[in-house]
């Protein structure tokens, strides 16, 4: 196997990697208030965020970079820039807009716009404000939105004109829990749509001298939705004490620093986007470059080199799509300042991990979390070398086992190396989530004594990396094996004509399931019969014949959730003719 040295950590804190210890490598909210400091009033992510850093030393420091559709001048995409100092002001107005309009603690706000300024200062204000905030993905219709609206019961609404009259006016009189919806003008005109306010007259009239609302490291903060790949989306609720969890991993997992030039490209709808795009980097005092287009593989290549990105958070879909837009135009960019980069969401192929150290000049570090641990738990960390195709190892504090359920309805640990269970956290570390919204019965399944139970399954090696198998919903039974899904899309991949790939079990009267993949190819490939006999031969001379796909289709493309994400529930829904579920989390054209 090979095991490629990682990027030069530069942390002067260097993580603790001995294995779990108790309280004395557990990060939480004190360990971070001692670094940070106190927060006046007790703990809120916004006073970290912002407030923290309205000060003479950082006040004049870029906190975004939002880069726009057109060039400049000298041929680069132009960008606008707001200071620390700058968006702390607007953010506290906003906390008075929230105020003055009586918005109270504890009072849910929807975010759904695009990203635009306004949603990264409505975002914090409301923090500000101890509110519950529930930043929204913009592309969501009108039935996803008003179901996630009705189930957060939101108070308030903040939107943009356009997504108002595409999206909002339609739902508008089935939710009876909006009180307040402010709408942000197209090109910063100001709006009079009836029984809504506008965003900007409202900023104006406010003056942002309103102290932050005192909130406790428990008290709630966020309300995210789960990406939806397994089934319906689940609402799962997150404290403001999740602040240390961002901090530490932001450092660890990371390997922030406030020169930084950051770009994560999750949208903040989904809890990479807000972990990662909003609150860390605000933590750190770093630079967050914010694109609001859509993935285009010659833009998001430019943008890494204009803006001089230093430290790349994306996904395995965005670096499939790179791969697969071909060297030619990977080669016509270079990116001399890039010094990290990770990836999320996804398993990460182990192909993506040393195309980036090939072509972007670093290699990719995976790391492992989920909406419900709120931040990175398992991590391909600077300064430790990476096996590629591993998600890499706990972070400090995080007590990571595999599992495997017992007879008695309990769980038992898998003790020894490389033998797959279910990926257990041990609960308490700080960003853990508090609750599945309306489901106490789910919350209260996904624990077992100790153990937050993740429904992925996994291995872990004897130098303590862990292995992703495959979720639990997705798993194929086929003669006896278990088969990880990832492990066969794996060997496809590895396959210069394949471009992406996406494996489930089909339902076989003798041996249970038979595996059967799914395949898009690479430009200019042709998807035909010898091809499709040259990828089955390839799979089971990797894999053996028990594991290869039996069965191979050719696809223009797979579907994927919003978050980018291979929904295999609906390849095999589709394959069987049965119905395709809640499909609001799907992409369009999926
Ligand atoms: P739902 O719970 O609604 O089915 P989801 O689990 O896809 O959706 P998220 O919380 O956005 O929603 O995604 C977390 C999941 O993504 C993890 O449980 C895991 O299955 C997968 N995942 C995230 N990072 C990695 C990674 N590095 N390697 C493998 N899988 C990953
Ligand atoms: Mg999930």
């Amino acid at each position: 196997m090979t095991i490629i040295p990682t990027s030069p950590s530069t942390n002067s804190v260097k993580p603790n990697f001995t294995d779990y210890d108790g309280e004395r490598t557990r990060f939480s909210w004190s360990d971070i208030e001692r670094q940070l400091g106190p927060a006046p009033g007790g703990c809120n992510i916004a006073y970290y965020a912002v407030d923290r850093h309205d000060c003479d030393s950082h006040r004049n420091e870029i906190a975004f970079r939002f880069v726009g559709p057109n060039t400049n001048d000298v041929g680069e995409l132009a960008t606008t820039e707001m200071t620390f100092g700058e968006f702390a002001l607007q953010v506290r107005k906003f906390t008075d807009v929230l105020r003055e309009l009586g918005v109270g603690k504890g009072d849910p706000v929807v975010v759904f716009t695009g990203r635009i300024p306004e949603l990264y200062v409505s975002i914090l204000g409301a923090l500000r404000n101890g509110n519950i905030v529930s930043p929204l993905f913009s592309a969501f219709g009108p039935e996803p939105l008003a179901t996630r609206i009705r189930l957060g019961d939101a108070h308030v609404l903040v939107t943009t004109e356009q997504l108002y009259r595409r999206r909002v006016e339609k739902i508008r009189g089935s939710l009876p829990s909006l009180r307040h919806i402010l709408v942000v003008g197209d090109s910063g005109s100001t709006t009079d749509i009836p029984d809504t306010l506008d965003f900007h007259s409202a900023m104006a009239d406010a003056d942002g001298d309103c102290d932050i609302t005192p909130t406790s490291a428990d008290d709630a903060a966020l309300l995210h939705f789960t990406s939806g790949t397994t089934g319906t989306p689940k609402g799962a609720i997150h404290v403001h004490g999740a602040v240390a969890t961002h901090y530490a991993t932001g450092l660890y997992a990371l390997d922030l620093h406030p020169s930084d030039v950051f770009w994560c490209t999750a949208d903040p709808g989904w809890v990479t986007g807000t972990s990662y795009g909003v609150i860390t980097p605000l933590l750190h005092g770093v630079t967050s470059i914010v694109d609001s287009n859509e993935f285009d593989a010659e833009r998001w290549y430019r943008i890494l080199e204009e803006q001089a990105v230093t430290v790349w958070y994306t996904a395995p879909t965005a670096i499939r799509m790179l791969m697969k837009s071909g060297p030619e135009l990977a080669h016509k960019y270079s990116h001399p300042n890039l010094r990290f980069i990770a990836s999320v969401g996804e398993p990460l192929n182990p192909d993506a991990v040393l195309w980036g150290r090939d072509v972007l000049g670093r290699p990719i570090h995976d790391n492992w979390w989920q909406t419900e641990t709120g931040g990175i738990m398992i991590a391909n960390t600077p300064g430790f070398a990476i096996k590629p195709g591993s998600m890499g190892r706990p972070l400090p504090g995080i007590d990571a086992c595999i599992v495997r359920r017992t007879d008695d309805g309990g769980t038992a640990p898998v003790e020894t190396p490389n033998v797959e269970g279910e990926l257990a956290i041990r609960r308490g570390w700080p960003s853990m989530f508090r609750g599945y919204l309306n489901n106490d019965d789910r919350y209260r399944r996904a624990f077992a004594g100790d153990w937050y139970l993740t429904g992925d399954l996994a291995k872990r090696d004897a130098d303590g990396y862990y292995w992703f198998v495959g979720r639990a919903d997705d798993v194929i039974k086929s003669a006896g094996h278990l088969i990880g899904p990832f492990e066969v899309e794996n060997v496809l991949m590895e396959h210069p004509a394949v471009a992406e790939a996406g494996v489930i079990g089909k339902p076989d009267p003798i041996v249970g399931a038979v595996v059967k993949a799914f395949v898009s190819v690479k430009k200019g490939q042709n998807p035909d019969d010898a091809l499709r006999r040259e990828l089955l031969g390839h799979s089971r001379k990797k894999l053996g014949a028990a594991v290869a796909p039996k069965e191979i289709e050719f696809v223009d493309v797979l579907p994927h959730t919003r978050s980018g994400k291979i929904m295999r529930r609906l390849l095999k829904a589709r394959e069987l003719g049965l119905p395709e579920g809640d499909t609001s989390t799907l992409e369009v054209g999926g």
